[in-house]
């Protein structure tokens, strides 16, 4: 295959690469949309159950009140009966201290009804409340998951329908360039060939030694950037670079280059990353 021609392809793949690993991204990350709504949910959830066992207890201490008011109201209703049949004042002092007493407790056993019964009204209005919460955001979770499943799904047949376009161009590539340029295009922010313009790389801007340079030039085989691993091709700068590529100086200038400039280093490092992908 013609050099040009293969470097058409692998722009054309570069493409359709940087479109699936979007898509691969988007189909990690959309589903994670739901996960506030779920947490909320699950919140809303706990809240009822913890509030209906709240209602059975208080459910429970109301009762025991209702049958302790009830035990008082008889205990002074049979001491007011005996009032009847009394016929000394001690007796009579007695059974009006039983009544009392009783009525007291009577008293002090029906604010404790009405405050139960007031505690059960209240969590009965907020079980309610917690209760349609609950329906309303299982509603809103199902569309908005019926929405977020439909999308992915459409995403997934995009990303099916780029991977039959790029097994096509793949055919006629050395696999092991292939491997190579789906890293780079990853790790590279979409970029896996770039131009060398005038010696230097388009993908890094880092000078390229000049034998290297010129050997791009010639286009004999496909080369990566020493500096960032992309796969360069030659292009003619503006100025042209007949100049520079004869120019014996060029080397030490780019020595010289690399040394002062931080970001490039940089661009090394994450050079150094990819090729240990290549080696996992
Ligand atoms: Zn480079």
């Amino acid at each position: 295959m013609v050099m040009e021609d293969v470097f058409e392809k692998l722009r054309s793949l570069q493409d359709i690469l940087s479109e699936k690993i979007n898509l691969g991204r988007d189909i990690q990350e959309i589903p994670k949309l739901l996960i506030t709504q779920e947490e909320l949910l699950a919140r809303l959830k706990k809240s009822f159950i913890e509030k209906n066992q709240d209602y059975e207890r208080t459910k429970l201490a109301e009762g025991d009140f209702r049958n302790q008011l009830a035990q008082a109201e008889m205990d002074r209703e049979k001491a007011e009966k005996n009032m009847d049949s009394i016929s000394t004042q001690r007796e009579y002092e007695a059974l009006d201290k039983e009544i009392r007493d009783a009525a007291e407790k009577e008293q002090q056993f029906r604010k404790e009804l009405q405050r139960e019964e007031r505690a059960l009204s209240d969590l009965n209005e907020q079980i309610k409340q917690n209760e349609s919460l609950i329906d309303q955001q299982e509603k809103d979770l199902e569309e908005r998951r019926a929405g977020i499943e439909a999308e992915v799904a459409e995403k997934k047949s995009q990303v099916a329908k780029l991977t039959e376009e790029e097994q096509v161009l793949n055919q006629g590539l050395d696999p092991e360039v292939l491997f190579k340029f789906e890293r780079i295009i990853r790790n590279k922010g979409g970029q896996g060939i770039v131009a060398i313009k005038g010696g230097v790389c388009m993908g890094c801007h880092m000078i390229l030694p000049v034998d290297f340079a010129n050997r791009i030039h010639n286009q004999e085989k496909i080369e990566f950037c020493p500096y960032c691993s992309r796969i360069l091709f030659y292009e003619e700068s503006e100025q042209g670079d007949e100049e520079f590529l004869n120019n014996e100086d060029a080397g030490s200038l780019a020595d010289l280059d690399d040394m002062d400039d931080d970001e490039d280093e940089e661009e090394e490092e994450e050079e150094e990353k990819v090729n240990i992908d290549y080696e996992e």
